[in-house]
């Protein structure tokens, strides 16, 4: 497919082809054409895909296709992000598209001055990008009305729930109109987020870039195995001796970043650092320095960094292993941008192994264990040196599968227990309020059968009181334990 056979507004057209877009990404060439039919949309695509432009082009062509250029101009179209980057680099994709129309964009969001924002609001704008909080900020100050909005777009929907968005979120949704076009972008899609979709999107099409078709391809992965304390050298060795050109470096904490910032720089690493506790102008100095190649190597909390857009990102190094395999993939998604190879490390300590193998298992595949270097500790479990492809690894799993279904067979088959009759958990308990809290008892443990109804007193009692001595139990011992126990609670 072409971006001619999407027959856009030639404006658009003339802009990307400009910027060297040949062909339509996977996501893009799946939803352009239902965005500009009209249709709302639910889709899981993660940044690095193109996602962007797919969702900017349909809206900046029906706002060029009815557009009068009047001065004072309601948005038509609203986007919202979870961060001011996002909000920010989200902007400059617009700018971009549209740079060869009127059509224009402006960003509200936090860290900064409203003033300035305002001026830019009422000089009149076609579509707006917020992030939630200080858009609820402007319409409370009725600076701003949705009322004109034909456009949403909910971008990274997951991360704004993350974040504690979602409530704001609803409210903003609530002031704009019902029959709006609607659509929600996510990388992943949890309960939470597939209920809000139910609420605010009608006959939505569904557009899934499923996992193979993220960069994950294009990404050289690899693991470092090391102590804790070994992680500044070894990222400083990584930093001088490699042919980098410039490297985003994750850290979990703010305090992190700030350290690791002030230890590159003191071993002659051209870095900076970019967190929370950053001003606004600081993070975009920082950010336009480092795009523009300025700063070699850019140090990193998750949010700060969560969407940046930087091209020819060479290194993405995970100095902290990230929290979740969804942040591990927005991480290296830095990299290998639009189809570039890129590289990620990830170095982890002893006690990071577990947060390696949640991200293996997401991603199925091992991830290769890179063993050239100088602080090696000896290799967990969890990592196999030469087994990187996924299909080799999925048939390790079915095996490891098999193999422990065998050994449970084995084992649920001694042969000096009493054969009780298995609990059928297909079955529902019949319910019975007298004897709700014996039922739950033995759902508990599993020991009855419930299909044939709720088992006697005596039979639980006798059941589980075996289970224990290994030996059918009967009436008499039972006698005997109740009054062991009475006298224990007078002594
Ligand atoms: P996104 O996933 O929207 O953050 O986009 C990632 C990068 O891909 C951005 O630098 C875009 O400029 C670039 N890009 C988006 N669509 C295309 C395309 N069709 N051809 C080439 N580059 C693209």
């Amino acid at each position: 497919m072409t971006f001619e056979q999407l027959n856009m507004d030639h404006t658009i057209l003339r802009a990307i082809t400009q910027d060297g877009y040949e062909h339509p990404t996977d996501i893009q060439a799946n939803a352009i054409p239902h965005l500009l039919d009209g249709r709302d949309m639910l889709a899981s695509a993660q940044t690095g895909t193109g996602k962007t432009a797919a969702f900017a082009l349909p809206i900046i062509h029906h706002i060029q296709q009815t557009f009068q250029p009047t001065k004072k101009r309601a948005p038509k179209a609203l986007v919202l992000a979870p961060t001011r980057e996002l909000a920010l680099q989200i902007k400059e994709s617009f700018d971009a598209y549209s740079r060869k129309n009127e059509v224009k964009t402006i960003a509200v969001y936090g860290g900064m001055p409203k003033r300035n924002q305002i001026v830019k609001i009422k000089r009149g704008v076609d579509i707006l990008i917020a992030t939630p909080g200080r858009l609820l900020d402007l319409m409370n100050m009725k600076v701003i009305s949705l009322k004109d909005i034909k456009h949403l777009v909910l971008d990274e929907a997951d991360q704004m729930l993350d974040m504690g968005f979602i409530d704001d979120v609803k409210k903003i949704i609530s002031n704009t109109n019902e029959d709006r076009q609607t659509m929600l972008f996510s990388a992943t899609i949890p309960s939470e987020i597939a209920k809000l979709s139910k609420q605010i999107l009608t006959n939505p099409v569904r557009v899934e870039i499923t996992p193979q078709n993220t960069p994950l391809e294009t990404i050289e992965q690899s693991v470092f195995f090391l102590k804790a304390t070994d992680k500044i050298k070894l990222l400083v060795d990584k930093l001088s001796h490699e042919t980098l050109t410039s490297a985003l470096v994750f850290v979990r904490t703010k305090q992190g970043v700030n350290k690791i910032t002030s230890q590159l720089v003191a071993a002659g690493i051209n870095a900076e650092a970019i967190h929370g506790d950053k001003t606004q102008s600081q993070r975009q100095k920082t950010l336009t320095r480092f795009k523009k190649h300025d700063i070699k190597v850019l140090v990193a909390t998750d949010v700060a960094a969560r969407g940046i857009d930087i091209d020819a990102l060479s290194h993405v190094i995970n100095y902290d292993m990230p929290q979740t395999p969804q942040t591990y993939l927005h991480r290296i998604g830095r990299t290998a941008r639009a189809g570039k190879l890129g590289k990620a490390y990830s170095f982890c300590a002893p006690a990071e192994t577990h947060l390696l193998k949640a991200i293996q298992k997401h991603i199925e595949m091992l991830i290769p264990v890179e063993t050239k270097h100088d602080f090696v500790v000896s290799k967990p479990k969890t990592a196999t040196k030469n087994a990187q492809n996924p299909k080799q690894y999925k048939a390790k799993k079915r095996s490891k599968k098999e193999n422990n279904s065998n050994y449970k067979t084995q084992k649920s088959q001694p042969d000096n227990k009493p054969a009780y009759p298995k609990p059928n958990r297909k079955a529902k308990p019949v319910y019975n309020e007298a004897k709700e809290h014996s039922t739950h008892t033995e759902l508990k443990r599993g020991t009855a059968s419930l299909s044939q109804g709720i088992p006697s007193r005596e039979e639980r009692k006798s059941f589980s009181n075996a289970k224990k001595s290994n030996k059918p139990f009967g009436k008499k011992q039972h006698k005997h334990k109740k009054k062991q126990r009475r006298q224990k609670s007078f002594a």
